[in-house]
């Protein structure tokens, strides 16, 4: 029963004075440890090459701790390790496998202040963004347990006019790389492994360049929580060359990836050109999400879903809310109400339990948002920016901003940032302008909100999304409850969190016996 007594883990309320202390002293805790990452192959952090500082988003004078980047004699050794292991843990079936699962997710919710601090600190959260991952990254585990023990172990009976027993089992492919972002370091990195161990794989992960700290923890951890070293690696280091190295190398049986569309593609052309092997590659990748707004809509409810949608982890979402497609009758109204939102945004230390919009993830970042503004003041109307506070110039804090764009397809692709996009739209166009969002090819989230289910059904139909939202923020699916994926340019599925997820980890086996 995968919907009946399960449970979603539990959070913080930074509103208490017991759960900030609780903050400020796991804050105090991580800014003393200067954390290493580097390879960890069967459990032993190697020395690696390339050691880089790794530093705050928000104050890049302050040194997190280093990392050093993984060899290619590294992910040699670590796929070969994974390989060894992976036969037995198959083997074991997922009722054999899913403790594990639950001591990680009872681990990481025993971690929980320390790992927000982390969080925060590496990757820019703000503390409730953090206490949202770490919830996410548990339920993953938990929800993965269950699937396994439902699909890896019992046989189905598949009867039928043969004459014979007829029984379909599912087991591991063998090795897989995990390839993870920066925007969920900890929730992504830990739910791509828990799905490919829970399908009886063992795994090689690569995290972001950005976010190596908080994924060697999640390593340390599954490893505490009983897993066999050598089944969980760590290959840290940067895309173009651990990366590569990882997917081409002959010993990976699958892909599990998830980061930017280019990134995808790239990848997949690697594996493509592999002599010898068809590699199964599951990729979640970016969207261009739209909103559509009808005159039955209530105002208030749509400036707080768009201001959440929009500019929560500082528009770092894939699911984050692109394009607003306003009616022209209520346009205005809408415009000067988000001004008044955004202007009531905090924006600042992420680790303040005050602060709404902590900093983008790196100068990199901040520069291409700098970029698309210069062209929004040229090609479009900036309506609003919000001010930067006093200090913003030592990290990567960004001005929320919001424009208006002069046609319905001004975007061509997605802008990974706190930028919002309005177009006015005349509702007798709606075909031609949902029309010409659909046709970018993206498919991950949709917005719509509206009272009348009709108008509502209309706009699912003429945009393609893997989740679609009505009359609420576009952001934050929940694991088990909204399985979350794309289509399109955006993915290839299986949803993550979904009762679908681990199918394509696994490979499927018939067995016909003639008693
Ligand atoms: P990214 O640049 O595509 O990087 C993702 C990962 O791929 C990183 O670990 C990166 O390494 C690695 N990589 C880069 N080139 C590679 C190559 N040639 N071979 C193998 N690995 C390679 O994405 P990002 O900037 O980290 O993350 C933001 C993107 O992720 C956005 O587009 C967002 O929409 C998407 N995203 C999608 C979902 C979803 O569920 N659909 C969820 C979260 C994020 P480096 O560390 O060197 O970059």
């Amino acid at each position: 029963n995968i919907y009946g007594d399960r449970q979603n883990s539990l959070g913080r309320d930074y509103s208490q004075a017991a759960d900030r202390d609780r903050h400020a002293q796991a804050l105090e805790r991580v800014d003393s440890e200067k954390l290493t990452a580097g390879p960890i192959i069967g459990g032993k952090l190697r020395a690696g090459v390339n050691p880089q500082d790794v530093t705050n988003p928000y104050d890049r004078s302050r040194v997190l701790g280093h990392v050093s980047e993984a060899s290619a004699e590294d992910v040699d050794a670590a796929v070969n390790a994974a390989a060894e292991a992976q036969v037995a843990w198959d083997r074991l079936g997922g009722a054999g496998r899913a403790p594990v699962l639950r001591a990680m997710a009872d681990a990481l919710e025993a971690e929980l202040d320390r790992l927000v601090a982390l969080l925060s600190r590496e990757a820019g959260k703000t503390l409730n963004d953090g206490v949202a991952e770490v919830r996410e990254a548990a339920d993953f585990c938990r929800y993965y347990a269950l699937l396994a023990e439902r699909d890896f172990g019992g046989r189905q009976i598949l009867k039928g006019p043969t004459g014979e027993t007829n029984e379909l089992v599912l087991h591991g492919r063998g090795v897989f790389a995990a390839i993870s972002p920066w925007n969920f370091p900890l929730a992504i990195f830990t739910g791509q492994i828990a799905a490919a161990l829970a399908a009886g794989n063992a795994v090689v992960a690569k995290p972001a360049e950005q976010t190596p700290l908080i994924a060697a923890e999640a390593v340390r951890l599954y490893h505490k929580a009983g897993l066999n070293p050598d089944l969980l690696a760590l290959v840290p280091g940067r895309g173009e060359t651990v990366g590569v190295a990882l997917t081409n190398h002959p010993g990976i049986d699958g892909v599990a990836f998830t980061g930017g569309t280019d990134t995808a593609n790239a990848i997949n052309r690697g594996l493509a050109a592999r002599p010898g092997a068809i590699i199964p590659f599951i990729a979640e990748t970016g969207g261009l999400n739209g909103m559509f707004v009808d005159t039955t809509a209530l105002k208030e409810q749509v400036i707080d879903d768009v201001i959440m949608s929009a500019f929560g982890s500082a528009g770092q979402r894939c699911s984050a809310l692109r394009v607003l497609y306003a009616p022209k009758d209520s346009a205005d109204a809408l415009i000067e109400g988000l001004k008044g939102a955004l202007a009531a945004q905090v924006l600042g230390d992420p680790t303040d339990p005050k602060t709404d919009i902590g900093p983008v993830i790196d100068a990199e970042s901040r520069a291409n948002l700098d970029a698309h503004v210069e062209r929004l003041s040229r090609e479009a109307k900036i309506i609003a920016r919000a001010e930067l506070p006093a200090g913003s110039e030592k990290g990567d804090l960004f001005a929320p901003t919001i424009a208006e764009i002069p046609t319905p397809d001004f975007l061509e692709r997605e802008v990974f940032g706190p930028i919002l996009h309005v177009y006015r739209y005349d509702p007798k166009d709606l075909e031609t302008v949902a029309g010409k969002l659909a046709a970018r090819g993206f498919g991950l989230t949709l917005g719509v909100h509206s009272r009348i289910d009709a108008f509502a059904r209309e706009v699912m139909e003429l945009v393609p999304a893997g989740n679609v939202y009505v009359n609420r923020s576009i952001i934050g699916a929940v694991v088990g409850v909204q399985p979350f994926g794309g289509e399109g340019l955006s993915g290839t599925g299986p949803k993550a969190g979904g009762p679908n997820s681990l199918i394509r980890y696994a490979a499927e086996k018939a067995i016909s016996i003639n008693i």
